[in-house]
């Protein structure tokens, strides 16, 4: 599908003209320190041939939105690896990735498969659920929590934790000095 274009107006020169800190990006940080947590499957065809069997797919056929039903351009996360800038315990793993279009992917957000597919209702609700259902009640591996990791890796937890609250320090110190950086020089310049 192609996307829709849309008239650019001279007001959007406005999201450029602003201070842009490195804070700002504290977010994505908060997310890479979450993902660098979450497992992973090792890809085997069979266990992705089976899973999307589960969805109600066929594995030779291209791949649907296994929420509204349109041609997938993407793969979602059924559960969300980072909540709340913290990792979940869920991975990327086969039983949690699900052929997605982009619509899905953006606009389901933090909302959880079942309340998504409420929002959309399509007229085959019921059957994606049971879908659904089928396709999660295999997965081999229940994800972990943050109990589990204190219990395993106490030590290991503690510093990382640590490590990304000085990363987070660092970022804030460097905003600071940025900002005399820039207001020095950016200061008019003594004559002579
Ligand atoms: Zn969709």
């Amino acid at each position: 599908m192609k996307a829709r274009q849309t008239p650019m107006r001279l007001a959007s020169i406005k999201k450029y003209l602003r201070h842009q800190s490195i804070m700002q990006r504290k977010s994505t940080f908060a997310n890479a320190f979450a993902s660098a947590l979450a497992p992973f499957d090792e890809y085997s065809p069979e266990a992705a041939a089976e899973a999307i069997r589960d969805l109600g797919q066929d594995p030779e056929e291209d791949l649907v939105c296994a929420y509204c039903g349109q041609p997938a351009a993407t793969w979602d996360h059924v559960f969300n690896r980072v909540i709340g800038g913290e990792f979940s315990g869920h991975g990327h793993r086969v039983r949690n990735l699900v052929p997605s279009c982009r619509t899905c992917n953006e606009r389901k957000g933090q909302k959880s498969w079942r309340e998504w597919l409420r929002v959309l209702a399509p007229s085959d609700e019921e059957a994606r659920v049971v879908n659904f259902e089928r396709f999660l009640s295999k997965a081999a591996i229940a994800p972990f929590t943050f109990d589990d990791m204190k219990h395993q890796a106490h030590d290991e937890l503690t510093r990382y934790l640590e490590i990304r609250a000085e990363v987070f320090r660092l970022m804030k110190e460097a905003d600071d000095l940025a900002s005399i950086i820039r207001s020095r020089a950016s200061a008019p310049k003594q004559p002579g």
